[in-house]
């Protein structure tokens, strides 16, 4: 029997993996230009590092992750995200020493046990921005700005940011107070999930889906309400700053993340989806994760999405990938000779960057022709024994359907010129 890939993984093949890079480029081009820098962490980690940095009230660390014991019996995880990793990597290099803020964004694949479903993946891939160091207001706007700025980009429609304040250490335990008593009269009514919620985290159950849980929410005190000063002020200028970047955004009080070490601005990016909008992009302040991971207080916020979640939102459409695929030349030899002699043109043509292939089987004439076709080559270049003797080539635009002996001395340099003239 033939062997299959994992449940939830998949093979990324030509066609659909210029998509990717397509993406991954913009995402580096935007980064560089916003001075963020890449970094790139062990795709495992010891499992405390997710336990601690992810926490181990959340569903990702209860249910989803790859933890295995190595031959060392050291408990490992794959990685189910980038955050924690990153301040590890903060501390354990001394990050924090150099100049600071330190914006650091990373690409690559994170892993999940989950029930595989349409869009899910047990190994799928994220990109992500933290900045540490730094607390101000304007940090969170750069932030928020960068991936705005990024889908703008790329075309998406329907565009719309979501922030919230879930406030800090001195504001929040009033307003976790305030909802335990507005939620009281209905706690058997709240979903189980909810009902372990509300000592330990009742601030979750303002993100709770079920209905039940969201119709007994209705006028809950949000921490809007109870902002201190700090937190009120870092909010109202983190707006002025949105509208100042004309960002289009909305208030959303239910955006919560209920971690501790959550601080301050909670936001998404919310996309066009068909008839509804989703959620594309999560991010938010975590002041107190450093230290969670083991290092000196630092100020911390970032963001992630998911790489699968934004292609399928973009649809790119066919015409993208064919044209990705193109070739500008497609040397078709015939015989060994030609053969050795239009690999040697085919090196030197490489050489000079352009995109230029030759057949690799052997194939007769009209084999050659259909297969130049399909890569979509704007010319093919026949080369047989006859054409060597006579010292020509003959040169067929694949298009209008005409051809052209040139003399072989100076074929290289006339597809060379014609390439430029082409506008490449
Ligand atoms: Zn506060
Ligand atoms: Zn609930």
């Amino acid at each position: 029997m033939a062997i299959q890939r994992p449940k939830g993984t998949q093979d990324l093949l030509p066609g659909v993996v210029e998509q990717w890079q397509g993406l991954e480029e913009q995402i580096r081009k935007i980064c560089k230009e916003y001075g963020y820098q890449e970094i790139r962490t062990p795709m495992f980690e010891a499992t405390e590092l997710f336990q601690r940095g992810v926490g181990e009230t959340t569903d990702i660390v209860n249910k989803e992750m790859y933890t295995f014991l190595d031959k060392g019996d050291r408990s490992i995880t794959l990685r189910p995200e980038g955050t924690a990793s990153v301040c590890r990597a903060y501390v354990e290099n001394k990050l924090y020493g150099g100049p600071q803020p330190v914006k650091l964004y990373y690409i690559g694949p994170m892993f999940r046990y989950e029930r595989p479903q349409s869009g899910r993946f047990r190994q799928f891939h994220q990109f992500g921005v933290e900045v540490l160091g730094a607390d101000k207001p304007m940090v969170d706007a750069e932030v928020i700005t960068l991936v705005w700025d990024l889908y703008s980009r790329l075309g998406l429609k329907g565009l719309e940011v979501h922030v919230n304040s879930v406030g800090c250490p001195t504001c929040r335990p009033e307003h976790k107070q305030k909802l335990q008593e507005f939620l009281e009269p209905h706690k058997e009514e709240l979903c189980k999930d909810c009902q372990s919620r509300f000592e330990k985290n009742p601030l979750r159950i303002l993100d709770c889906k079920n209905p039940t849980c969201q119709e007994i929410t209705q006028g809950a005190p949000t921490t809007l309400d109870v902002l201190c000063e700090d937190c009120a002020g870092h909010f109202a200028e983190l707006k002025s700053l949105l509208t100042a970047a004309e960002v289009v955004y909305k208030v959303n009080p239910r955006l919560v993340r209920g971690l501790d070490y959550y601080r301050k601005t909670a936001f998404e990016v919310l996309v066009e989806d068909i008839g509804a909008q989703s959620a594309i992009c999560g991010g938010g302040r975590y002041d107190g994760l450093v230290q969670e991971v083991g290092g000196p207080q630092t100020p911390g916020i970032g963001f992630a999405m998911g790489m699968e979640r934004v292609l399928a939102a973009l649809k790119l459409s066919k015409e993208h990938e064919d044209e990705d695929a193109k070739e500008f030349l497609m040397l078709v030899a015939l015989g060994e000779k030609a053969q050795s002699e239009g690999f040697a043109i085919i090196s030197r043509l490489r050489k000079k960057g352009l995109p230029v292939s030759i057949d690799l089987l052997g194939r007769s004439l009209k084999a050659q022709l259909k297969a130049a076709d399909r890569v979509q080559a704007k010319y093919a270049a026949i080369l047989g024994e006859e054409e060597i003797n006579k010292g020509i080539i003959i040169l067929r635009d694949l298009k209008l359907g005409e051809q052209e002996e040139l003399s072989l001395k100076d074929f290289e340099e006339q597809v060379l010129k014609q390439y430029k003239e082409d506008g490449n």
